[in-house]
C-alpha cells in the first residue's frame, strides 16, 4: 500500500470543504452522480469504436448502508488506472485556485462545480472516502483512499467489473446547540430521491438507489429531446442553472429543434454574467456536442464563434458520423452548417431583445460588448453583416445608448457621416477642442471609450453605406462655404506666422493651420491619414508594437486671442518658440496623451511664471 501526499493547494482546499459550515453540503452528491455521468460518456463513446468496452446496461447505483453508516455510488463507467487517481484525485487539475479558495471563503457553493474540484466536496460529509475502481485499460483493479487530511493511499483491490465505486464514510452527526448538524439525513431515502431530482433529473443515465433496479429515481430523457411543447421555460431555466453551476437564471434560453436537410436539437444559453475567468486564457468556449443522445465533446469550438464565445450549450445531431475521430470531427463541414444555422438564431433573438426587452438587452450589452467588437475587428470584417445592427455607443448629446441605426434615423439630413469621438470617458470627450464645432453646429458624436472601438471602427468601414468619420482628424470638416472663405483669407493673411511655427514645431507636427473646429479653446491637435491620436495611446501599451505614430497637426484658433499674442511676438523668435511649444503640449495634454519631454514643457511654463517671456 503506497502512502501519498496530496499537492499543497489541495491540502488547503480540502481543509476549507471539510471545516467550512457549507449551508449546502448536500451538493457533494450533484458532484459526485455528475462525475460518474461523464465517466458513462466516456465509456459509452469510447465503445463505439471498440466493442470489447461495450456494455448495455450503463447505470448510477447510489446504496444506504444504514448501519455502517456508508452512502455508496457505483457507475459503470470509464473507471480509473492507478496513474489517473493519483493524477485526478491527487490535485486540483485545474487552474485559478486562487480565485477558487476565495470563493469557497465566501461559502459559494456553485464554484465547486466551476473548477473542477466536485470529487472534494465528498469530504464534506465524510470523515474517510474510498474510491474502488477498475479501468477500461487497466485489468488491475485499486482502492483509493483517504480522511481528507494531508494524505490519501492506493493499493490494489478486488473488483470484477470496468467501473467505479465511491464509499463515502459519513461523519457523526453533530448535536451541539449552536453547532447542530445531520449527516445522517443522507442515509434516508427519501433525502436522497429528492436530491437526485433537484439536482440530477437530467443526467441522460439511470440513477437507481438501493436494490431497486427496476425504477430510476430521474427522469432520464434528455430535455431537449423532448417535444417542443413540453419544454417550459422554467425547465430550461432549471436545467441551466444545474448543469452550469449558476445561481442566478440566465438571461435568455434557446431551444432550437431544427428539421429538415440539415437536423439537429440545441439548447443555448446566455448567462447573466460572464464567469470568472472569461477573459483570461484559462477560458474554453464552446457548445457540447451530442450525437444522437450520446455525448461526443465537451468543448466543441466550431460550433460557436469567438464573438458569440459567452453562449453556452449544447448540440444534439444525428447527422454526424461517430466513426470519424474527434479531431476530423472538428473540420466536418456539417458542423459548419449547424454553427452557421446558431449564430443566425442567437443574433435574431438578440435583435429579438433589442427591439422588445430594451433594458435587458442593455444589460446583455454592458457585460459582452467588448466580445461583440473584438468579434468585428478580429473576423477582418466577415462578421460585419451578423454583428453591425447588436452595437451600441452613447453619444455626446445624451447619457444612452443608441445602435447604428438609431443614430443614423436621428442625424440631420445634411450630415453625410457617423461622427466619433475617441477618449478615456464620457467626461473626457465631452471637454475636447473639437466638440466645440460639434456643439455649436447641433451634431451629435458616438462616445469611443473602449480601446477596441475605433480599431473595431476600421474593419467596420461603414454602417449602411454612410461612413464613420473621427472628429478629431485633420480632414474632419462641417464648415460652410461662407466659414470656409473667411477662413482661408484668414490663414493667407497670417501666412508667415504659421510658416514660422511649423518650422519651429517641425520634429512635432507635421503641419500648423488656422482651426476650422475651435470656438473657445486657443489650440487643438488633430491627425492626419493612418494612425489616429487614441490609437498611438493603445499601441504604446502593447508590447512588440514598434514606436507607433500618429501624424499629428496643431490647429490654432484664429478667433482667439492667444493668437493675437502670437502675432505680436512675430519678430521674437525665442519668445515665439517657447509659446509655441507650450501650445503645442497643452493640445497634447487635453488629448489625454503623455508628454514626451515633461521637463521642455515645465521650463516653458516656468519662464511664463516668472514673467521672462
Ligand atoms: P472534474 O470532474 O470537474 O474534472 P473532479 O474533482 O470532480 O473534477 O474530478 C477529477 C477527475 O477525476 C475527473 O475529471 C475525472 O477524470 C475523474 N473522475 C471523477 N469521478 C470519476 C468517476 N466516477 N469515474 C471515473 N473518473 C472519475
Amino acid at each position: 500500500m503506497k502512502k501519498r501526499k496530496f499537492k499543497t493547494e489541495s491540502e488547503k482546499l480540502l481543509h476549507l470543504m471539510a471545516h467550512s459550515i457549507y449551508t449546502q453540503k448536500e451538493i457533494f452528491l450533484r458532484e459526485l452522480i455528475s462525475n460518474s455521468s461523464d465517466a458513462l460518456d466516456k465509456r459509452h463513446f469510447l465503445a463505439l469504436t471498440d466493442e470489447s468496452i461495450r456494455e448495455d446496461n450503463y447505470q448510477i447505483v447510489i446504496s444506504l448502508l444504514k448501519e455502517e453508516r456508508i452512502l455508496k455510488i457505483s457507475d459503470n463507467g470509464i473507471g480509473f488506472t492507478e496513474e489517473e487517481l493519483i493524477n485526478n484525485l491527487g490535485m486540483i487539475a485545474k487552474s485559478g485556485s486562487k480565485e477558487f479558495l476565495e470563493g469557497l471563503e465566501k461559502n459559494d457553493t456553485n464554484i465547486i462545480g466551476q473548477f473542477g474540484v466536485g470529487f472534494y466536496s465528498a469530504f464534506m460529509v465524510s470523515e474517510k472516502v474510498e474510491v474502488v475502481t477498475k479501468s477500461i485499460k487497466s485489468e488491475k483493479a485499486y482502492k483509493w483512499a483517504s480522511n481528507g487530511v494531508e494524505t490519501y493511499t492506493i493499493q490494489e483491490a478486488e473488483k470484477a467489473e470496468i467501473g467505479t465505486d465511491i464509499f463515502l464514510y459519513l461523519k457523526e452527526d453533530l448535536k451541539e446547540e449552536e453547532n447542530k448538524e445531520s449527516f445522517s439525513i443522507f442515509l434516508e431515502d427519501h433525502e436522497i430521491k429528492n436530491l437526485v431530482k433537484k439536482y440530477s433529473n437530467y443526467i441522460s443515465y439511470p440513477i437507481y438507489l438501493n436494490d431497486n433496479l427496476e425504477e430510476p429515481l430521474n427522469e432520464m430523457t434528455p430535455l431537449w429531446k423532448r417535444s417542443k411543447k413540453d419544454i417550459k421555460e422554467a425547465d430550461l431555466k432549471e436545467f441551466y442553472k444545474q448543469k452550469y453551476y449558476d445561481s442566478e437564471d440566465p438571461l435568455r434560453s434557446i431551444h432550437m429543434s431544427i428539421e429538415g436537410l440539415l437536423e439537429f436539437d440545441a439548447l443555448l444559453f446566455i448567462p447573466k454574467k460572464a464567469p470568472y475567468n472569461f477573459y483570461s486564457e484559462s477560458f474554453e468556449k464552446g457548445l457540447e456536442l451530442y450525437s444522437k443522445g450520446v455525448f461526443i465533446q465537451a468543448n466543441n469550438k466550431d460550433l460557436i464563434g469567438d464573438h458569440f464565445k459567452f453562449v453556452r450549450g449544447l448540440v444534439d445531431s444525428s447527422d454526424l458520423s461517430l466513426n470519424i475521430s474527434r479531431e476530423l470531427l472538428q473540420q466536418d463541414r456539417q458542423l459548419k452548417r449547424i454553427s452557421t444555422t446558431i449564430e443566425k438564431r442567437i443574433k435574431s433573438e438578440l435583435l429579438k431583445m433589442l427591439n422588445n426587452e430594451r433594458e435587458l438587452y442593455e444589460t446583455f450589452y454592458e457585460e459582452y460588448k467588448t466580445v461583440l467588437k473584438y468579434g468585428v475587428y478580429t473576423s477582418f470584417g466577415l462578421k460585419k453583416e451578423l454583428l453591425e445592427d447588436l452595437l451600441m455607443f452613447k453619444t455626446s448629446k445624451e447619457d444612452k445608448y443608441l445602435t447604428l441605426k438609431e443614430y443614423l434615423d436621428k442625424k440631420p439630413e445634411e450630415q453625410k457621416e457617423i461622427y466619433y469621438a475617441t477618449g478615456n470617458s464620457r467626461a473626457a470627450i465631452l471637454n475636447l477642442p473639437q466638440m466645440e464645432i460639434i456643439k455649436a453646429k447641433g451634431y451629435d458624436v458616438l462616445l469611443f471609450t473602449d480601446e477596441v472601438d475605433e480599431f473595431m471602427i476600421g474593419i467596420l468601414n461603414n454602417y449602411q453605406d454612410i461612413p464613420f468619420k473621427s472628429i478629431q482628424t485633420a480632414d474632419f470638416d462641417v464648415l460652410d462655404e461662407k466659414e470656409k472663405a473667411e477662413l482661408e483669407t484668414l490663414s493667407e493673411e497670417h501666412k508667415d506666422l504659421l510658416e514660422s511655427l511649423k518650422e519651429i514645431l517641425k520634429e512635432k507636427v507635421s503641419d500648423v493651420r488656422l482651426s476650422k473646429r475651435l470656438k473657445e479653446a486657443p489650440v487643438c491637435i488633430v491627425s492626419g491619414e493612418g494612425v489616429s491620436l487614441e490609437m498611438e495611446k493603445v499601441l504604446k501599451q502593447v508590447p512588440n508594437a514598434g514606436n507607433v505614430k500618429a501624424d499629428k497637426i496643431l490647429e490654432i484658433n484664429g478667433d482667439h486671442k492667444l493668437f493675437k499674442v502670437l502675432n505680436n511676438l512675430k519678430d521674437d523668435q525665442d519668445a515665439l518658440k517657447s509659446y509655441a511649444n507650450l501650445l503645442y503640449h497643452q493640445a497634447l495634454l487635453i488629448e489625454g496623451i503623455k508628454l514626451e519631454n515633461p521637463q521642455e514643457y515645465l521650463d516653458d511654463v516656468f519662464k511664463l511664471m516668472t514673467k521672462e517671456l
